[in-house]
């Protein structure tokens, strides 16, 4: 970016600019903490207490666009010991009976000194750092547990305010501020549950595309894995609902040979899955990010880290703003345009890849075991397609940042 002599006086001023943050997830809490970091003074507030936000029994995949972000914000080391990292991925079209694998060769060379594929990381650890961060920062302003906040951000915002819509895909602020929203709700819901099993990889995630919907097994550390299982909504609620030996044998059913399960280790939920993208991330000052802004289909593991890429572009273009190389007053507009390709593609491509491969279409047949076949035996296309799931599309044709 150009430094344009007309910004530079505003440069200085940039970090008297006040972030409102509304939503203290994964995504509003990295987020406030990186603009804290940049100097900005953040008010963080969410309707949920420190406990509950902490009480999410679910694990998250780690790409490697969202380790660069968070060793940029000083964040990885504390959890490297958290994570379970997985060095293979094995790709199972369950109905064609065709297997790939990607492995740590597979990464572009930028990544491989990682020796992971990507990180399996519990929502617990996660948040319980990012709040003790947080709570340090003489830059933020923690307001938890506010069932209903006095006045309305949008309203309070004074004209140096943003104001950021960290709130979830039901975000009452993207509603208030009336943003453009595209959604479509999938027929298929999703299953999460934490096992133990028997006979698994260690170090392997696993992705079985299956007619009813893929499902992924992920490893958390010793014998225990997460399972993320897709299939239409009714019938995940009903195994949900179903006793632990019922649920137990259902899985066992369909996991890879010599797999078998041991152990529920918590209570499976069951959720709706909905593709959505506001169609512009901006309103005024008003940003939105993460799910308030978009949502995927867990298909590959994109959907947290596709919420921390928004943090990354924005946390990129308001040192940009404190540099004086860019105004103040086209932050806004510049977030909103550069997320564009990333979140087009990927929302794109898993509803494609859930198209493609959850049905029993003999007529997609050929082309299925084609595909398999091509990520199984040539390399580059397991690189570019890897490097598109862990770095991101956007990236393809860019080197990657040290
Ligand atoms: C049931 C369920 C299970 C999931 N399981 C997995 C999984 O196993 N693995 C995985 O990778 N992803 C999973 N996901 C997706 C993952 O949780 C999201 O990608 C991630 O949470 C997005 O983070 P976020 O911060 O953008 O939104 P959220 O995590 O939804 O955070 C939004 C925050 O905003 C707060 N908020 C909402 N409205 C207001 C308001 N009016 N005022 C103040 N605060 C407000 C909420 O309390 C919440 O803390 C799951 C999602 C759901 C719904």
């Amino acid at each position: 970016m150009t430094a344009d002599p007309q910004f530079r006086d505003s440069a200085v001023k940039a970090v008297h600019h006040q972030f409102r943050v509304v939503g203290a997830g994964p995504t509003g809490s990295l987020l406030a903490l990186g603009l804290a970091q940049q100097g900005f003074f953040v008010v963080l507030s969410d309707r949920l207490s420190a406990e509950l936000l902490l009480n999410r029994s679910r694990a998250y995949a780690i790409t490697h666009s969202s380790r660069r972000l968070l060793q940029d914000l000083g964040l990885w080391t504390a959890l490297l010991d958290q994570m379970e990292p997985f060095c293979s991925l094995r790709l199972d079209d369950c109905f064609a009976h065709r297997t790939a694998w990607f492995n740590v060769r597979d990464l572009r060379p930028g990544n491989r000194s990682s020796e992971a594929i990507g990180w399996i990381l519990d929502h617990r650890p996660l948040m319980n750092l990012l709040l003790e961060r947080l709570e340090c920062s003489d830059h933020v302003e923690l307001q938890l547990d506010q069932a209903s906040p006095a006045e309305d951000p949008l309203v309070k915002a004074c004209s140096r305010d943003w104001i950021v819509a960290a709130d979830g895909p039901r975000s009452m602020l993207r509603r208030r501020a009336e943003v453009p929203f595209w959604s479509h709700a999938y027929q298929q819901g999703c299953l999460t549950a934490k096992l133990r099993l028997t006979g698994a990889d260690q170090h392997c995630a696993y992705e079985l595309f299956r007619p009813e919907g893929p499902m992924a097994v992920l490893p958390l550390g010793q014998d225990r894995y997460q399972v993320v299982w897709s299939a239409p909504l009714q019938r995940c609620r009903d195994r949900a609902a179903s006793s632990p030996a019922e649920l137990l044998s259902a899985l066992d059913a369909i996991l890879p040979d010599g797999v078998n399960v041991v152990q529920l280790l918590d209570d499976p939920g069951a959720f709706p899955l909905e593709l959505s993208l506001a169609l512009r991330l901006h309103r005024g000052s008003l940003l939105l990010v993460g799910e308030a802004a978009h949502r995927c289909h867990p298909v590959g593991g994109q959907g947290l880290n596709l919420c921390w890429r928004d943090v990354s572009d924005l946390l990129n273009l308001t040192e940009a703003v404190r540099h004086g190389d860019i105004a103040p007053t086209s932050l806004a507009r510049r977030y909103s345009r550069c997320r564009r390709f990333d979140l087009a593609s990927v929302l794109l491509a898993t509803d494609l890849l859930i198209r493609f491969f959850s049905n029993h279409n003999p007529l997609l047949m050929p082309f299925r075991r084609l595909a398999l076949f091509m990520l199984k035996n040539v390399s580059w296309i397991r690189r570019l397609s890897l490097s598109a799931m862990t770095d991101g599309p956007g990236t393809l044709l860019k080197t990657l940042p040290k």
